[in-house]
């Protein structure tokens, strides 16, 4: 049985998702690349179903795109509420009739598509550093999703008909349906037009060799911005990830932020400064990262080193204010997440190993207190973060 995960949600729209268990640490040493080329290959049609066809009923029914990450492939639309059989349907064709012969000129033309994707991204300083953290994290195993120009050249039609095969099946499949529906209708629809869908083997995940407490990681990039990051580990599972989430709307969720506040608002120092929860080679953790100019390095260096400090120690004092404020932030964005469409975009772990539940989540981030997040705060503090530094 596939899992079928329906979440009930007034509105015209309703969002429907296609979540595959399987990424780029899924892919063997010689076909790196080959999850996201699937991925575009995806949207080209096949022999029988042309890419013009394809593109037309996309835009006819809805909004339609899909990413893929280290340890899956989502495809998604978000269409009304009357047209999500039929958006159902050519998701289906889309995915699964993937392996009839498609003409080699696409099969071609779409590695060129990659091709650019893969030097936009290398010219990106942010995401460099990024791909470089997961590799410090997690081996090669992380390699980056794109794979490299030279991997995604070499991958055969062969190949690319094998990963089919061994990836998109029942098996490694789970379906997210968000929208005012009948779920047990849904559910029944799905089931009964996924019936031949054969059920393989799920693709275990990789669980990578953490390599921690680094000095700090120099990246050279030829760019007139720099980037920074650190990443701090936290406890629990990474489906737990949850629980930080006020931290990380207090110190760098957004505009309201302290590190934005201090760094950038009071201090000037960076173009951009950010922080948030989440994964770094499953490893659930606090990031924070920024753009800057190369020379405001070693001071932001000592701004987010105090900002921290001065966290911990005054959280009931005079921070307060400013806590009182982030934290009405956070439940803020917390509760529109909730009530967009995308919600749970990417809660891949929460749906796998417990049902997403928006009031659970909710009961989190209204039950976490000052003092919980001071105790989280201290705690990610007494472990050794890594840093990374890119710059030319
Ligand atoms: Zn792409």
């Amino acid at each position: 049985m596939i899992p079928i995960l329906v979440v009930n949600r007034p509105g015209q729209l309703v969002s429907l998702r296609f979540i595959f268990n399987v990424g780029s640490t899924h892919e063997r040493q010689d076909e790196h690349g080959i999850a996201h080329f699937v991925e575009h290959m995806a949207f080209t049609g096949t022999r029988a179903i042309s890419t013009a066809h394809v593109a037309k009923e996309m835009a006819r029914l809805g909004e339609f795109n899909a990413y893929t990450t280290y340890d899956r492939t989502v495809y998604y639309c978000t269409c009304l509420k009357e047209n999500l059989f039929e958006a159902f349907e050519l998701m289906v064709s889309m995915l699964f009739l993937q392996n009839d012969d498609r003409c080699p000129e696409i099969f071609q033309r779409e590695k060129s598509v990659i091709g650019e994707e893969i030097s936009s991204r290398a010219d990106d300083g942010y995401t460099v550093g990024w791909d470089k953290m997961y590799e410090v994290y997690g081996g090669t195993v992380f390699h980056p999703v794109t794979g490299t120009a030279a991997t995604v050249k070499a991958i055969t039609e062969q190949q690319y008909k094998q990963f089919i095969q061994s990836n998109y099946h029942g098996g490694n499949l789970m379906i997210h349906v968000t929208g005012d529906v009948d779920t047990i209708e849904a559910v029944d629809d799905i089931n009964e037009s996924l019936e031949d869908l054969v059920t393989g083997q799920t693709n275990v995940i990789h669980q990578p060799n953490r390599v921690i407490a680094q000095p700090p990681i120099d990246v050279v990039h030829q760019n007139q911005q720099s980037s920074y990051m650190r990443f701090y580990e936290l406890p629990g599972e990474p489906n737990e990830s949850d629980r930080y989430v006020m931290l990380s709307a207090l110190l760098g969720g957004g505009m309201h932020s302290m590190l934005f506040e201090r760094i950038r608002n009071q201090l000037g120092l960076v173009y951009w400064v950010g922080a948030g929860q989440t994964q770094v080679g499953h490893q659930n953790g606090l990031f924070i990262g920024a753009k800057l100019a190369k020379d405001n390095i070693t001071q932001l260096r000592t701004e987010i080193d105090q900002v921290l400090v001065g966290a911990v120690k005054n959280a009931c004092g005079d921070l307060f204010d400013t806590t009182k404020k982030n934290v009405t932030f956070g439940f803020h964005q917390a509760n529109d997440s909730l009530q967009g469409m995308e919600a749970n975009n990417d809660a891949w772990w929460s749906v796998k190993q417990k049902a997403f539940d928006p009031q659970e989540y909710l009961a989190i981030v209204q039950g976490t207190s000052l003092s919980d997040m001071q105790g989280q705060l201290k705690e990610m503090l007494s472990h050794p973060c890594q840093e990374l530094i890119v710059s030319n």
